[in-house]
């Protein structure tokens, strides 16, 4: 067996496709249609992910996102129709692990699964921390308890939750909180991060948004 895969695809041939090729490959395949299906089955200790970006109910960069910042740690494969480096360079930036643009060779995707896999850490139990992300309707809870944001406070947190305590740069923070191109000033910045560090608090997190001057920022 090389591994047990989430394979999360909206078009449902596509989805018999890769199930069908990638347990021919010698996986176990689970399938979900849509980022909510993706986030609940996830935690349920899969090896890796095959995620499409373009999904019915979310982006699939933010899926990912939330799932890093829920605490999930394997390799997550993108799956795209969009051949744009940006595309790409975003993906990563959202904690992806891998690419590939559709049409795509499935014995390629076995491959690079049963490299990822290799590559990771053996799996740590998702503990899920008092900050808990869904992607699919952008809330928030803290301690079991809804917290509302922005979805550009959604994206921003989610950034810094993915990073599991490492530094993000600010234009990293810049690129997850607004469209593509935005002219997004320092101020504008530590205005969400300011509201941000003080929702997180009222709310009764004992994390902190620390700062690194001019270079980053990071919860921990
Ligand atoms: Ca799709």
């Amino acid at each position: 067996m090389s591994g047990h895969v989430l394979v999360v695809e909206d078009d449902h041939r596509l989805r018999n496709v890769l199930l069908r090729g990638l347990r021919e490959e010698g996986f176990e395949t689970t399938p979900a249609q849509d980022g909510a299906a993706a986030l609940r089955l996830a935690v349920a200790g899969v090896d890796a992910v095959v995620l499409d970006i373009g999904l019915p109910d979310a982006d699939g960069r933010d899926v990912c996102q939330a799932l890093r910042a829920n605490g999930f740690d394997r390799p997550v494969i993108f799956l795209t129709a969009r051949h744009h480096l940006t595309d790409r360079l975003s993906g990563f930036s959202a904690g992806g692990d891998d690419y590939l643009a559709k049409p795509f060779h499935l014995a390629e995707l076995a491959a690079r699964l049963r490299a990822a896999v290799k590559r990771s850490p053996p799996a740590s139990p998702v503990t899920g921390g008092e900050v808990v992300l869904d992607a699919v309707r952008h809330t928030c809870t803290v301690r079991g308890v809804p917290l509302s944001l922005t979805p550009t406070e959604f994206r921003i947190l989610a950034a810094l939750l993915a990073a599991a305590g490492d530094l993000v740069p600010r234009r990293d923070l810049v690129r997850a909180g607004w469209p593509e191109g935005a002219q997004v000033s320092d101020n504008t910045l530590d205005q969400y991060l300011t509201r941000l560090r003080r929702r997180l608090r009222e709310a009764g997190s004992a994390l902190t948004l620390g700062t690194s001057r001019g270079v980053g920022h990071r919860l921990s």
